[in-house]
């Protein structure tokens, strides 16, 4: 059984980036710019906003965080987005979800203009995604194929099973794994809460991504012996023994599933890990595309 660690790759996307930077301020043009709107003091998305900031600063990205209280009005929230709209000096821009209750994802989400949604959750960019077009995919799954390239895991001609069908995670790395691409040509099957037959349908993935937010779902009697688990789950469970008072959970059983698998994630130190190197990916094509630049620059 092989890990399939983000670190390695993520610190290698990294890297690459870093080096592009500098490409970059040695031609006298400033740095790719990424602003992360937090709203209220949510813990797990402080931990990640404040995650992506490090790394953007990590590889001389400029970072802005612009925070709001809970109660912020939802008018005054998507004119501060309008506002980042048209910022020339700002490339991408994401909303950190989850949302607070009275306001409406959905508006957020359509208010970001596409050409900075480098989180990929835009209508116009799913629709690109759906169509095979050029667009930012979004960051977990894009994340996923990173990993898998990384550790040189091809999916055509395989059977990929999904497990979950959200906008963020499941729809899009099924679509990912069925494309026409280098990274794609897979058979997928797409699982989800009304699905009846799910361990019969587990049973057969070559590839399992399981992405429905339930800890140790995936249990060692649903997998089939030598399939590549990608564990994209994240759930804080309560242990009093850990220091913060909770520990991370994937939806895989990891013991039960690592003893059948040929390549698995861990959870932490996987997925995640990758969901940050590919939103920097994102920000670098939307700086490209906002000043014309072909990514022949990034080399020179
Ligand atoms: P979601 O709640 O939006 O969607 C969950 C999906 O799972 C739904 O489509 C639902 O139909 C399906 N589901 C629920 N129970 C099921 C069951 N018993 N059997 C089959 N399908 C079931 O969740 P999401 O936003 O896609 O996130 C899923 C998990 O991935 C969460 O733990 C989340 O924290 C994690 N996540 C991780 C990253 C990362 O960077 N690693 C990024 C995004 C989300």
């Amino acid at each position: 059984m092989i890990l399939l660690e983000g670190k390695p790759a993520a610190a290698a996307i990294k890297a690459d980036l870093s080096k592009q930077v500098n490409a970059l301020i040695q031609k006298k043009l400033r740095p790719p710019h990424l602003v992360a709107v937090l709203i209220g003091n949510n813990g797990a998305s402080e931990t990640y906003v404040a995650s992506k900031i490090k790394n953007c600063e990590e590889i001389g990205f400029q970072s802005s965080l612009i925070r709001f209280e809970t109660s912020v009005p939802e008018d005054i929230l998507l004119q501060k987005l309008e506002e980042l709209n048209n910022d020339d000096t700002v490339d991408g821009m994401l909303v950190q979800l989850p949302l607070p209750k009275h306001i409406s994802e959905e508006k957020v989400i359509n208010t970001i203009t596409p050409e900075k949604d480098v989180d990929g959750f835009h209508p116009v960019n799913l629709g690109r995604l759906a169509q095979g077009a050029p667009t930012f995919i979004p960051a977990t799954p894009y994340g996923i194929i990173l990993l898998m390239q990384h550790y040189g895991i091809h999916a055509k001609g395989k059977h990929a099973v999904v497990i979950g069908r959200s906008n963020i995670v499941g729809r899009p790395i099924s679509i990912l794994l069925s494309s026409n691409q280098p990274y794609g040509n897979a058979t997928v099957t797409i699982c989800h809460s009304h699905t009846p037959n799910l361990k019969e349908l587990s049973l057969q993935a070559d590839i399992l991504v399981a992405a429905l937010g339930k800890p140790g779902f995936v249990t060692a009697d649903m997998i089939k012996e030598g399939a590549v688990i990608i564990d994209v789950g994240i759930t804080r469970v309560e242990d009093t023994s850990a220091k913060k008072g909770f520990r991370i959970k994937g939806d895989v059983n990891f013991d039960e599933a690592a003893a059948k698998a040929s390549y698995i994630t861990p959870v932490p130190g996987g997925v995640g890990l990758m969901t940050i190197a590919a939103l920097l990916k994102n920000t670098v094509t939307a700086y490209l595309k906002r000043h014309n630049l072909s990514e022949a620059i990034l080399s020179e």
